[in-house]
């Protein structure tokens, strides 16, 4: 069986909850304050891990506490951290979150995530088979590194273009598997797309936006789950009907449930069905990282 290969993000997310927003120049007395290991990297590689995928996360991590802390952190997942490089030129990446009411502000500090540079991808001891995931949280050129490297071994590369941003047409080439939501489809094809949008014009723009004939373009959907174009192949796995309490890191867990089907040789359309109820499972549960199921809990859902 393959292994899941992930190069991306790993933050501490600092949650500050209080009952309304300062306004700008003002102090309010907050309630609590909450700490959460985070970045679509880690939690995809959680996700990955989780369901029994054997998972590297490559990254980088500041010599302070919140390095540590999230080092031990996916230890405990059972992610490999051999390939973890840690960095006394910048923090580790942080996001600072504030929740008031059900509203939230973040600001998040990159730190020791834009320094995760092509030679740490270059060392990846990626074979046939492997999967190899990334975000648009660490450099693109890294990115374009890792994925050309995992071509050349014939690994599978999965993006997940998030948070948008302009990319050259010669990185989206060497993706295998994109996955992105709707809002970011709009933004790399240059259309308005909104969740309300039709599956047919959805797809529609899937097709201008696949740059080889035997690319996949999964697009989720939140609750009404995933479409997908393979080679010239269309088709879509319907949302699943459950009671959401926070859907933060729906999408990471999508991923990272994807990579981890890919990489066990499952095929495309059994593999978006196996990660579309993962990440249901993940909507009903609280946070990002806590909230990836185990593989038990997808096939009880899926049986
Ligand atoms: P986020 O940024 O919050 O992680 P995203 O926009 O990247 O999310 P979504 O399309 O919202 O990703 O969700 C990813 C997948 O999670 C969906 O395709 C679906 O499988 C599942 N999902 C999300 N929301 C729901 C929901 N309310 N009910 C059932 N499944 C859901």
């Amino acid at each position: 069986m393959g292994r899941v290969f992930v190069a991306g993000s790993i933050n501490m997310d600092v949650v500050a909850t209080a009952d309304r927003h300062p306004k700008v120049g003002e102090t309010v007395a907050g309630k609590q304050v909450l700490y959460f290991p985070g970045g679509k990297g880690a939690n995809q590689a959680v996700a990955a891990s989780r369901l029994g995928a054997q998972t590297t996360l490559i990254g980088r991590l500041g010599k302070d506490s919140f390095g540590a802390e999230l080092k031990a952190f996916l230890a405990d997942q059972g992610i490999d951290l051999g390939y973890l490089q840690e960095t006394a030129e910048a923090h580790t990446g942080t996001a600072i979150i504030t929740v008031a009411a059900s509203d939230n502000t973040i600001v998040v500090i990159p730190g020791s995530n834009a320094l995760v540079a092509a030679d740490d991808v270059r060392v990846v001891p990626l074979l046939k088979g492997d999967v190899a995931v990334s975000q648009f949280e660490i450099p693109l050129p890294t990115i374009a590194v890792f994925f050309q490297r995992a071509r050349e071994a014939g690994a599978t590369t999965v993006l997940n273009p998030a948070p948008a941003q302009t990319m050259s047409r010669e990185l989206l080439a060497l993706v295998d598997v994109l996955v992105l939501n709707e809002t970011e489809l709009g933004f790399l094809a240059g259309v308005e797309l909104s969740e309300d949008d039709s599956a047919a014009r959805i797809i529609e723009v899937a097709r201008r936006l696949q740059a080889r004939a035997d690319q996949t373009i999964c697009v989720t959907l939140g609750k009404r789950g995933v479409l997908a174009r393979a080679g010239s192949e269309e088709f879509a796995v319907p949302g699943r009907a459950v009671k959401a309490v926070d859907t933060t890191g729906a999408g990471d867990c999508f991923v990272g449930a994807l990579a981890a089907q890919l990489a066990d040789g499952v095929a495309l359309r059994t593999a978006l069905t196996f990660a579309n109820a993962a990440a249901s499972i993940s909507v009903q549960r609280m946070g990002a990282g806590p909230s990836m199921p185990t593989a038990a809990e997808v096939a009880a859902v899926l049986n």
